[in-house]
């Protein structure tokens, strides 16, 4: 009988891979302390030295082979390592406990890995709290040395091709390498959504999932797994007919991949002849090569947060200006709606921290254009690299969270000052970029039209929106399974939205995750939506559908189905709309 093993799925391009376990038993040894004679301290170090130049040497030699195209800024990672191996922090104390305590390396090296540990769990940052990740990989690294084991990016480790690897937890160097090797899967017994692990598995195209305790313990080597990323799940002890059931639907994923990549160049216009823009959703920089190959026309929501995590400072405004300078460049005039600063809650940076820490509701709080109006220092370089940006190329500027007219009358007046000051510095912009406004709040969506009056686009974020209308946390698991985009309050929302849009004859977009999913794509159609803006790899499975879409009779269908919106089951208004 299958045993099934469930964590967290980070799916890639392709979210199934099957293959023979190979368990790296790195995070199962147990350090033990050994008491050791004063005479024998020197040698100690000696031993802890060579151990930590050895893993140097590794890392370094990562490092030179890092494939090209990798999209992650893996040599920073790989950094920051480096840097640790020199950190007194961490060697020099490791020193003094072997020559304070007279003890072995591998325990002194425990105990300050316990020390900082505690250090970091401490912390409320979640990434702050993910950098304790690089202590354990950099531990690790420098025990495995001391045992004399060789690190899994060691080149003697055997041809790891078509392997899924299985580890207490990996580093990024050693994704890389594994990778390089062949290895179709991760599995991990620590780590998360953002650890770097699973930031590279993405970017890698590799599925992974994380989070199952004490994994490595329960399979055996070269025993044969199903890795299914997309619900998270590794299947071990497999029979025949489920093998033959994931080979089928791997089968099926890839064929569908070839077919789907026919569609890149096919403009996106219905059977109807309605033309639909399909846009992508970038978190990174690097990301713009993933959205040009996926056929997209625009990127319709680029997450700024990511030019303030992961660092101690706050970018300045050239900062942003060159970033967004080279991804205009990369995008060779296809338009960007550039989203201005959404700190808060889960995304958090060290030098803008939110001063009360003691915040009961931080979804509710001080977050994005919130923040960002109440600290106008921290916003006015974001806005002046915009408008900056928008001389290069075809740029819209969106805020997110809006709740109030207020706040857009308080940006748009800050925005009319700093373009007076760009034309006494003799700065280009462009005077018509389109300002726009993310709906994500019940309030915003139920005064759409007030908001369209003073905007260019509107464009509805329904991660935010089905949060705060449907009162459920979207980090929070225990309330997960109530976060449901068919609920009439949010249709209903999402139909004024789109109506207020179209009032005003302004565009109106979607964003939220609600528009990269393809079942829901004939609703939205049928709501009048003709802008989707998703993550690339979504952007071709929605293009499929658009293309065989009737929009005309969708439009008809939709309004006839919602006049009894609360007497039908969503799924059958779903069934109803997808058979057209
Ligand atoms: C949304 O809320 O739908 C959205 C796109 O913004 P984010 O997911 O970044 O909050
Ligand atoms: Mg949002």
């Amino acid at each position: 009988m299958t045993t099934a093993f469930q964590g967290i799925g980070i799916a890639s391009s392709c979210a199934i891979a099957l293959g023979p376990a190979f368990i790296d038993v790195r995070g199962r040894t147990v350090v033990a302390p050994l008491a050791i004679l004063a005479e024998q301290v020197e040698n100690e170090l000696m031993r802890l030295d060579l151990a930590v130049a050895a893993a140097r040497n590794a890392l370094n030699a990562v490092r030179e082979h890092i494939p090209q195209h990798t999209s992650i800024k893996i040599a920073e990672f790989i950094d920051a390592h480096l840097l640790m191996l020199e950190d007194a922090a961490l060697i020099g104390e490791v020193r003094r406990i072997v020559m304070e305590q007279n003890c072995n390396a591998e325990w002194a090296l425990q105990l300050q890995r316990d020390t900082l540990i505690r250090v970091f769990d401490a912390m409320d940052d979640p990434y702050l709290r993910t950098r304790r990740d690089d202590i354990e990989h950099v531990v690790n690294q420098i025990q495995a040395f001391l045992r004399g084991d060789a690190a899994l990016s060691d080149t003697k480790l055997a041809d790891l091709n078509g392997c899924i690897v299985v580890a207490h937890d990996l580093t990024p160097a050693d994704t890389i390498v594994l990778r390089q090797r062949g290895a179709v899967a991760f599995v991990t017994e620590s780590g998360g959504p953002m650890s770097h692990t699973a930031i590279l598995a993405r970017s890698l195209g590799v599925p992974a999932v994380m989070g199952i305790h004490d994994i490595t313990r329960y399979l055996h080597p070269q025993e044969y797994l199903v890795v299914d990323g997309a619900t998270g799940t590794v299947l071990a002890n497999n029979d025949a007919r489920t093998l033959r059931y994931f080979r089928g639907c791997l089968k099926k994923i890839k064929t569908r991949q070839r077919r789907l990549r026919e569609l890149v160049t096919r403009p996106s216009r219905s059977r109807d002849g309605v033309t639909v823009s399909l846009l992508a959703n970038l978190e990174l920089p690097e990301d713009v090569r993933t959205a040009k190959a996926n056929g997209a026309v625009g990127v319709g929501l680029y997450r700024t947060e990511f030019l303030y995590l992961n660092r101690p400072d706050m970018p300045n405004e050239e900062e942003h200006f060159a970033t967004y300078s080279a991804m205009i460049a990369g995008l060779n005039g296809i338009p960007i709606t550039i989203r201005t600063l959404d700190l808060g809650v889960d995304k958090q940076c060290e030098a803008f921290r939110n001063a009360d820490n003691n915040v009961c509701n931080p979804a509710l709080g001080l977050r994005a254009i919130r923040l960002c109006l109440k600290e106008p220092d921290v916003f006015r370089p974001q806005l002046r690299a915009i408008l900056r940006a928008s001389a290069l190329g075809p740029v819209r500027l969106m805020l997110p969270l809006v709740t109030n007219v207020h706040e857009l009358d308080a940006v748009l007046a800050l925005l009319a000052q700093l373009r007076s000051q760009l034309d006494r510095e003799g700065l280009r912009y462009d005077a018509a970029m389109p300002i726009g406004a993310m709906i994500e709040v019940p309030a915003a969506a139920l005064c759409a039209r007030a908001i369209a009056q003073r905007m260019d686009f509107l464009s509805i974020g329904t991660n935010d929106l089905i949060q705060y209308t449907l009162a459920i946390d979207r980090l929070d698991e225990a309330v997960n399974y109530l976060f449901n985009p068919l609920h009439p309050a949010i249709l209903r929302l999402v139909q004024m939205v789109i109506a207020a849009g179209h009032a005003l004859e302004i565009p109106v977009s979607m964003c939220g995750e609600m528009a990269g999913n393809p079942r829901f794509t004939r609703l939205l159609l049928g709501l009048g939506l003709r802008e989707f803006s998703m993550q690339p790899g979504a952007l071709l499975d929605v293009k499929e559908i658009i293309l065989s879409a009737n929009v005309n009779e969708l439009q008809h269908r939709t309004a006839q189905l919602f006049a009894h919106l609360d007497d039908i089951e969503p799924t059958q208004l779903i069934d109803t709309l997808n058979q057209i």
